[in-house]
């Protein structure tokens, strides 16, 4: 990986973009955190506050990493490492990396995110450990998680330099952008043990699930109910992360795993802003139980299904193809496809298939619609009295069409007059007839 690679936008571009997410998306974390739990939910009430204090304000909202913080966060992150570590799966092989390697895994990602929650309900049920706790201290582990995160990549960083776990690894010349893009594709520690499986999956995937039943509790235990709009917001998040976990395997053949570098933008995003923003609209619901109504909960709740469902086929329709080596059928009919070839960093080519059919055959990043609109609905129970709860809707968006730039010119330098023809076939990148 070059700087160049990287730089699909303009270098200033780039450089700009780099330094205010690395410099601004910790402050943010923390003012989502305060804005959800101790502004009602309302950006207006946090400005007003932050115009009265200044920067002095914002320093005192701030919570400290306090010592419960670490160890909520130690604990969860050790059992979720001994469970990736020591739970039986089978062995999957990814896809071959730009330097030719072949990273294999342990697909356990179901038996880890069930044991998860059962032990977590467990605990609760018990009398153990009560989720609430979690949630009481959010902005405190928020606060660890920025701190600690950082220093985590900073290893990272180290770790690529003095000892990269295998070829797919090295500088582009640049701290910032070796920072911030990573070193290593797959950093490892000892043979099995992949950081970006934990940091991505295990942690970060399923600190969204865990978070998403803590809120729950937590409104539970407040007001001694559950309302509809929290319900169908759990129930949606909960069927989209065990879709996730389903589907992890496939997981390890996206842009996440096998393009994007362990660095500040995959790992910080995945420890600290998954379980931060992307949990966000369950956040703002603990304390505004909105209610919806047995008929508009019921359907945001199939159409959010169908979403999640339409999103998860794109995925399965693209790796059926690839699996099979272009022989599986797409919606009924044999798919039309393009045989294409690549050259990979060592020089070798190899071979490849690009699918135009079914979902494939709509626009070129079709399933980022429904990823989008699952999105859309479970933070539709929050209703629309606050702007903030949609941020995650928002910011999604930007991302995924960020990515669909990136990855279109990805394909095109891999690809070349194969991605071309593929491009003349479908020529829409992600919404059909319109972009
Ligand atoms: P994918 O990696 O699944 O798809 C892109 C890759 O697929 C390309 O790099 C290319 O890789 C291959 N490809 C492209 N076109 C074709 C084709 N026509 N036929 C066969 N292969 C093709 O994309 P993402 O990683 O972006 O998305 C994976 C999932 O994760 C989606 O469901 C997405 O919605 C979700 N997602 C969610 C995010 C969130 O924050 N909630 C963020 C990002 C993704 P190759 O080099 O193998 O040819």
């Amino acid at each position: 990986m070059g700087s160049e690679s990287n730089m699909v936008h303009s270098p200033m571009l780039t450089y700009a973009s780099m330094i205010s997410l690395l410099t601004l998306c910790p402050p943010f974390v923390i003012l989502l955190w305060y804005t959800m739990v101790h502004a009602d939910g309302s950006v207006l009430q946090t400005f007003d506050y932050l115009r009265q204090h200044g920067l002095q304000g914002f320093i005192d909202i701030w919570p400290k990493p306090t010592a419960t913080a670490w160890k909520i966060i130690a604990c969860y992150a050790a059992f979720e490492a001994a469970l990736q570590l020591w739970l039986p799966g089978k062995r999957v092989e990814g896809p071959i990396s730009p330097t030719g390697n072949r990273p294999v895994y342990k697909a356990n990602g179901v038996a880890a995110y069930a044991v998860t929650l059962i032990t977590y309900l467990g605990l609760w049920w018990f009398g153990i450990f009560n989720p609430t706790i979690v949630y009481d201290h959010l902005g405190e582990i928020f606060s660890a998680l920025i701190f600690g995160s950082f220093i985590f990549c900073i290893f990272l960083y180290i770790k690529g330099l003095v000892a990269p776990s295998s070829t797919d690894s090295g500088s582009s010349g640049n701290i910032i952008i070796d920072f911030y893009w990573g070193m290593e594709l797959y950093p490892r520690i000892g043979k099995n043990f992949d950081i970006k499986v934990f940091t991505n999956c295990r942690f970060g995937m399923m600190s969204w699930a865990v978070l998403a039943v803590t809120y729950c509790i937590k409104q539970y235990e407040t007001y001694g109910r559950v309302s509809d709009s929290m319900l169908i917001n759990m129930i949606l998040m909960l069927v989209y992360v065990t879709k996730f976990f389903w589907w992890e395997a496939g997981y390890w053949n996206t842009m996440d795993i096998a393009h994007d570098r362990a660095g500040f933008y995959i790992c910080w995003g995945c420890l600290v802003w998954v379980p931060s923003v992307y949990t966000s609209p369950g956040m703002y619901l603990v304390n505004h139980p909105v209610n919806l109504g047995v008929q508009l909960a019921v359907y945001i709740l199939v159409s959010g299904i169908l979403c999640i469902y339409i999103n998860y086929d794109c995925d399965r329709q693209r790796q059926e193809f690839r699996r099979t080596n272009g022989k599986a059928l797409v919606w009924g009919k044999a798919p039309s496809k393009i045989h294409a070839t690549y050259t990979t960093t060592s020089g070798e080519t190899k071979s490849s298939l690009l699918l135009m059919s079914g979902w494939w055959g709509l626009s070129r990043h079709f399933h980022y619609v429904p990823e989008i609109l699952a999105a859309f609905s479970w933070t539709l129970p929050a209703l629309f009295n606050h702007f903030l709860p949609y941020f995650y809707v928002v910011f999604l968006t930007i991302l995924l069409f960020d990515r669909a730039k990136r990855d279109d010119d990805r394909c095109r330098s891999k690809y070349g007059k194969y991605w071309k023809l593929y491009c003349e076939k479908v020529p829409y990148r992600i919404i059909p007839g319109i972009y």
